[in-house]
């Protein structure tokens, strides 16, 4: 039996695309999945970069046109609650939307990167901006500036991996939300808290790759399963 959640000292959130799905973000792989409509390898590699940095642009930019019109949904704003009654919540995200921010989260994670940042090719200055699109693609150096996501083929961020084992490996209760559990190594941290220790429950509305590992199942959307949960 999963126990009330005032009796778990550390909690992680660990999200994925479902967590934003019903705030219209579309998913990778699921129904109307954004890979289903374009060659990924042509618009998030660090290659397709190289070879033409306009046309990696102008998908990103639809990315973030998208994004933009999107605003958190009820799961993200239990989660957001739920941080600020209790000792310890922790967010540790695979979205690149920011929609856990714009609810209110202040202890997060974003192992992916994120949508609104922007990393110069050349001096590695960070810009971020809200801007939807973004129309000046170069740095005052002049270099092109990229999306400060992890594209296919990037490594993770080292200070938030490590941040991430840290926070897995010491916490007592992990709800993974909508998630398939098929990116690595991202997908590998829930282990690090299972072997710890941890219980861990999973959101989502479909059975996944790793749904036996979880020692609870809840079969809903983010939204449902949050209220349920928290709310
Ligand atoms: P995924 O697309 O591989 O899997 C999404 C999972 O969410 C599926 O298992 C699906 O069954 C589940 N799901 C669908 N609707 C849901 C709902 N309403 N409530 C709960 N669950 C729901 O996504 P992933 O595992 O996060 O991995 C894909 C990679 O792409 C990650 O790096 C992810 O961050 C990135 N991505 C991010 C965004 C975003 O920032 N919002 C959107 C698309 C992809
Ligand atoms: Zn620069």
């Amino acid at each position: 039996m999963l126990r009330r959640l005032t009796s778990y000292k550390r909690i992680v959130f660990f999200t994925g695309a479902g967590m934003s799905a019903e705030s219209g973000v579309p998913t990778f792989r699921g129904k109307g999945g954004i890979w289903k409509k374009y060659d990924y390898k042509s618009y998030a590699t660090q290659r397709a970069f190289d070879r033409a940095p306009e046309k990696v642009w102008d998908f990103h930019n639809l990315r973030r046109d998208a994004v933009a019109q999107c605003t958190p949904n009820k799961g993200h704003r239990l989660i957001a609650e739920l941080e600020s009654k209790h000792p310890h919540v922790m967010v540790i995200t695979q979205n690149i939307d920011g929609l856990h921010q714009l609810a209110g989260t202040r202890n997060i994670i974003e192992l992916h990167g994120n949508l609104w940042r922007t990393r110069c090719e050349s001096c590695d200055r960070i810009q971020e901006s809200r801007e939807a699109p973004l129309i000046d693609l170069r740095c005052e150096c002049g270099a092109y500036r990229r999306p400060d996501i992890v594209w296919f083929g990037d490594s993770l961020p080292k200070h938030e991996f490590n941040a991430a084992t840290r926070e897995m490996k010491r916490c007592n209760l992990v709800v993974s939300v909508g998630t398939s559990g098929l990116v690595h190594p991202a997908a590998e941290l829930p282990v690090l808290a299972k072997k710890s220790g941890a219980t861990l429950v999973e959101i989502n509305p479909e059975t996944t790759e790793t749904s036996k590992f979880f020692h609870h199942r809840l079969q809903g959307t983010a939204t449902e399963m949050l209220t349920q949960l928290i709310g």
